[in-house]
């Protein structure tokens, strides 16, 4: 409990950049159009995009009129709610260990904290008794090789990486060296080079299809790491990626320090219209191993109205 206490107050004190603004909002003592005015930008400034804005103030207003609030603390209470019932189908845990291997797939541009969720994810899985190899498959960067191998060590996992080869033999190649060590999770860390977007793209498709034909099915999960200090770009990569790969789910870091923690919403109102809802599996807070943690939609509200 004191470990969870310590990643909320981070979570907390990192998304006060993001929650200032709308929390200062309910510090008047009317509940008028102003308030709402202020709410509407306060919500835009923290990236929660024009659509999921609309929806939050719709749900609120509707809120307010049944419980007849007339207090702006209780409408911010209401505002807690409203943001729990919108972000609550987002959380999902991570199941692993259902077929041996489990086969992660883990894109994400340079940058958005990639090779250090697959260095945390790797730890909670070896907690949980799993036995992981990680895949290399971005042959192209050797310091992604090399940071990979550093997160290797450091959770005394296998890995399987080979210089400038070809990223979806190298996942072949990790795929079997994972059924035939009997590994229950096999990750594959693939490249991120935006610059290069449909070439990108094209590679992540290929790897995708031959971790489907090492294991005669589709990767369990494809996931996406997106960089949560970016707003509403990130949800624009969400978007990219998955319609070029199908996303199972998505791991938001960089929670801790953002001012655009907004964003959640507008990856959950995305979720929501989608056939199947993609839910966020963990969020970031920092850059230590213990710093990845299972989303909670009621914690993530608190902590951005806290
Ligand atoms: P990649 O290029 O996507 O593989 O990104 P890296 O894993 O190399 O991470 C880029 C930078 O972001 C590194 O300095 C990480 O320590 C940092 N980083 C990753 N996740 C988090 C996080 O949740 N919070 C913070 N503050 N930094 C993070």
């Amino acid at each position: 409990e004191p470990e969870r206490r310590s990643w909320l107050d981070k979570l907390r004190q990192g998304l006060k950049k993001t929650g200032s603004g709308i929390a200062q909002v309910f510090t008047g003592t009317r509940i008028d159009d102003a308030l709402y005015e202020e709410l509407e930008s306060a919500l835009l400034m923290a990236d929660a995009g024009v659509a999921a804005t609309e929806h939050l103030l719709h749900d609120l207003k509707r809120r307010v009129k049944e419980t007849k609030a007339t207090e702006p603390a209780q409408v911010k209470a209401l505002l807690i709610d409203a943001i729990t019932e919108l972000l609550a189908p987002l959380e999902k845990s991570l199941e692993v260990g259902h077929t041996t291997p489990t086969v992660i797939m883990v894109a994400g541009v340079n940058g958005a904290g990639k090779t250090t969720t697959i260095g945390k994810l790797t730890r909670h899985l070896a907690d949980a008794r799993q036995r992981v190899l990680l895949a290399a498959a971005d042959t192209f960067r050797a310091a992604a090789r090399e940071q990979l191998g550093v997160w290797a060590d450091r959770n005394q996992v296998d890995i399987v990486s080979q210089e400038g080869g070809d990223p979806a033999a190298v996942t072949f190649d990790a795929v079997q060296a994972g059924k035939a060590r009997g590994c229950d999770v096999v990750i594959a860390d693939t490249a991120g080079r935006l610059a290069t977007q449909l070439h990108l793209m094209e590679e992540l498709r290929k790897i995708k299809r031959v971790i489907g034909k090492a294991m005669d099915t589709a990767p369990h999960e494809v996931l996406l790491v997106v960089d949560g200090n970016t707003g509403q770009n990130a949800l624009a990569q969400v978007k990219a990626f998955d319609e070029a790969l199908g996303l199972t789910g998505l791991i938001v870091t960089k929670l801790d320090g953002t001012a655009k923690g907004g964003v959640l919403a507008a990856i959950a109102l995305w979720s929501r219209q989608r056939q199947a809802p993609v839910p966020v599996y963990f969020i970031g807070v920092g850059e230590k191993l213990e710093d990845l943690q299972t989303f909670s939609a009621r914690e993530f509200a608190h902590a951005l109205l806290s």
